[in-house]
């Protein structure tokens, strides 16, 4: 996934992202770290094409964003708050992404089934999403994300509304099948030890501009700049 000189400015607003430049190797996984309106899940999606209109270049594995329609990007997507569709049951949910495929609906079902499996959930299949826990539902989103075999997994704070015990499991679960699945990760995260715990590299943020990116490690022991610094310092 690389990002070239990617600019962006939300309509009518100053805000947004500034020639922003990095790549993020296969089935590598790069955790997105910086202050409240830095410009995190600005970057995931001008991604996702959920924004557009931006300027410089995005591609996945070789293959140019802007030209390519929303669900053909390959991308698996969890956010915050459990994006699921409420009317639907849990397997139509893992399922939902599956639909425009040529697939058969005995197809769709195995492979949600398949998925539910993956994430421990196959009893659930059946029932409807508010019959489940925040956790089950950030697992659910988790399967359906990967339910596409996504090129990219974009994950935006997807363990921050849980509490501390089930986001420690779930933090190791995501990342066990982040690495089966092989799929490039792009995390935003506000919780540095979530950051220092799962990524291979780390990516600051601040006012739409990367500061530095770089194993955890290096964003410690030599932040590239003060802010880097004091970013990483003030919230451990
Ligand atoms: P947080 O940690 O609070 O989620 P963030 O780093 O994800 O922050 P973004 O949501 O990417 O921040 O927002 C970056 C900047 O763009 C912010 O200043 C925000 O106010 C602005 N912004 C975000 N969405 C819009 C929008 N739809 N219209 C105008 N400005 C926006
Ligand atoms: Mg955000």
């Amino acid at each position: 996934l690389t990002f070239q000189n990617v600019s962006y400015r939300y309509p009518g607003s100053q805000q947004g992202l500034h020639e922003v430049s990095f790549d993020i190797g296969p089935g590598e996984l790069v955790a997105v770290i910086g202050p409240s309106g830095s410009g995190k899940s600005t970057l995931l999606k001008l991604v996702a094409g959920l924004e557009t209109g931006y300027q410089g270049r995005i591609a996945l594995a070789g293959q140019d964003m802007a030209g390519t329609p929303v669900h053909q990007r390959g991308i698996g997507m969890v956010f915050q708050t459990y994006a699921l569709f409420p009317h639907l049951s849990v397997r139509d949910n893992v399922a939902y992404g599956l639909a425009l495929r040529k697939m058969s609906t005995a197809q769709r079902h195995a492979r949600a089934a398949e998925l539910l499996e993956v994430v421990g959930l196959s009893d659930f299949a059946q029932r409807g999403v508010h019959q489940l826990s925040g956790g089950q539902q950030q697992r659910v989103a988790l399967a359906r994300a990967l339910a596409i075999d996504p090129r990219a997994l974009l994950l935006d704070e997807p363990l921050s509304a849980l509490d501390a015990s089930v986001r420690g499991h779930l933090r190791d679960q995501i990342r066990a099948l982040q690495q089966q699945f092989g799929a490039t990760t792009l995390l935003v995260t506000h919780d540095q030890e979530e950051a220092l715990a799962m990524a291979d590299r780390v990516a600051v943020l601040k006012e739409g501009r990367l500061l530095q990116i770089a194993t955890p490690k290096d964003i410690y022991e030599m932040p590239n700049c003060r802010a880097v610094a004091e970013f990483v310092g003030l919230s451990t």
